[in-house]
């Protein structure tokens, strides 16, 4: 770490409430201070709105649409990723080792979810490993395992003799495998695209969901009273009609089922938000969509109906204390994002970074 300090003035953003907002902070050592350093010489000054370090809670980095990537494409990711602002990665599920990240300063932190896990071939090929019930247990064990405290599930997925989406696991099943993560220390999340699966995963004692489209006013409730967080993912939900006109000719059921739930996207996530389901930012980026979409994706919570300040929220101050990670404490890492105007008042804001802080060096 250098000797430089680096002073950020304006409004640092610390909390979503006035009187988490200070005039300034220091960065020394690569960490924050609210005391201006003694004697400090050499002083590198960043003026506007300070934030948290973006999160992005659903992304993968190593994965592209059709699997594995190498190294130096993970790290295009990464660093994509980085320069939206985004500093604190849930990644949900890579088939890649991206375990030598965690070494580079200058990329973001990720907490990660292992592999994918998914029904054989019930989904996207080269991604998941693929089981039976009978396996999923001791799979579910193996990532988390290998993980940084989630695994990820794949849900449902289209049944190609049914034409339709549909659950891809018995009750027992995930009961025992969820039961084995939390032994284990892990967090369970699953992606969901359907109404079916979701009963019985909240009830086995799921923690999260992801794209949760199909949450449904008798499955909200439920939600709700055990607390299971959902990332709903709108900027890859933008790309159902497309899905559902690729699949039309051969899966009709699927087509139109997709096409409906993309249809009631917005009232499903404004519905979930009302009744007090904790809402994160995910933009599902390594797939098929880019990264650096976060920007984007807290403009799709709010124009689901998410007040703007819980949008922010829900990619800073929320999201981090979810994940276990600091936000703009005294002593913590200094990861944060200044922008040339209050993104509380307008999210778009997000989109231009002014300045990007990574471990308390300005990157770019
Ligand atoms: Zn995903």
């Amino acid at each position: 770490m250098s000797d430089q300090v680096l002073h950020v003035k304006g409004r640092v953003l610390a909390g979503p409430d006035e009187d988490r907002v200070h005039d300034e902070l220091w960065v020394v050592g690569g960490r924050i201070s609210y005391e201006r350093p003694p004697g400090a010489r050499d002083v590198a000054t960043v003026e506007g709105w300070a934030l948290p370090g973006l999160v992005d809670a659903h992304c993968h980095v190593g994965l592209d649409a059709h699997g594995p990537v190498p190294d130096d494409v993970s790290e295009k990711q990464a660093l994509t990723d980085r320069d939206a602002g985004t500093l604190l990665i849930r990644d949900a599920g890579s088939p890649s080792d991206t375990r030598w990240i965690d070494d580079r300063e200058d990329l973001p932190k990720i907490i990660r979810a292992g592999r994918h896990i998914a029904r054989t071939r019930r989904y996207i090929r080269g991604y998941a490993h693929e089981v039976e019930p009978a396996d999923l247990a001791s799979c579910v064990a193996r990532e988390a395992r290998r993980g940084d405290g989630w695994v990820k599930l794949v849900g449902d997925w289209i049944d190609r003799d049914l034409g339709d989406l549909s659950a891809c696991w018995p009750r027992g099943a995930v009961q025992e495998a969820i039961a084995e993560a939390h032994r284990l220390g892990a967090r369970v999340t699953a992606h969901c695209f359907a109404e079916d699966s979701l009963r019985d995963l909240v009830e086995a004692g799921i923690d999260c969901v992801e794209h949760a489209t199909g949450l449904t006013e008798e499955l909200i409730p439920l939600f709700a009273e055990r607390g299971v967080a959902i990332v709903p993912t709108l900027v890859n939900i933008a790309l159902f009609p497309r899905l559902a006109d690729g699949g039309e000719a051969k899966y009709p059921r699927w087509s139109a089922h997709m096409r409906r739930l993309y249809e009631r996207r917005y009232d499903t996530v404004r519905a979930a938000y009302d009744a007090g389901i904790p809402v994160y930012v995910g933009t599902d980026a390594g797939g098929t969509l880019p990264h650096g979409l976060v920007a984007g994706e807290v403009a799709e919570l709010v124009k689901a109906g998410i007040p703007p300040l819980e949008a922010l929220s829900a990619t800073t101050w929320a999201a981090r204390a979810w994940l276990g990670r600091p936000g703009l404490d005294e002593g913590a890492p200094a990861d944060l994002v200044v922008y040339e105007e209050d993104p509380r008042a307008d999210v778009r804001v997000l989109a231009a970074p002014r300045r990007v802080v990574l471990n308390g060096r300005i990157t770019g």
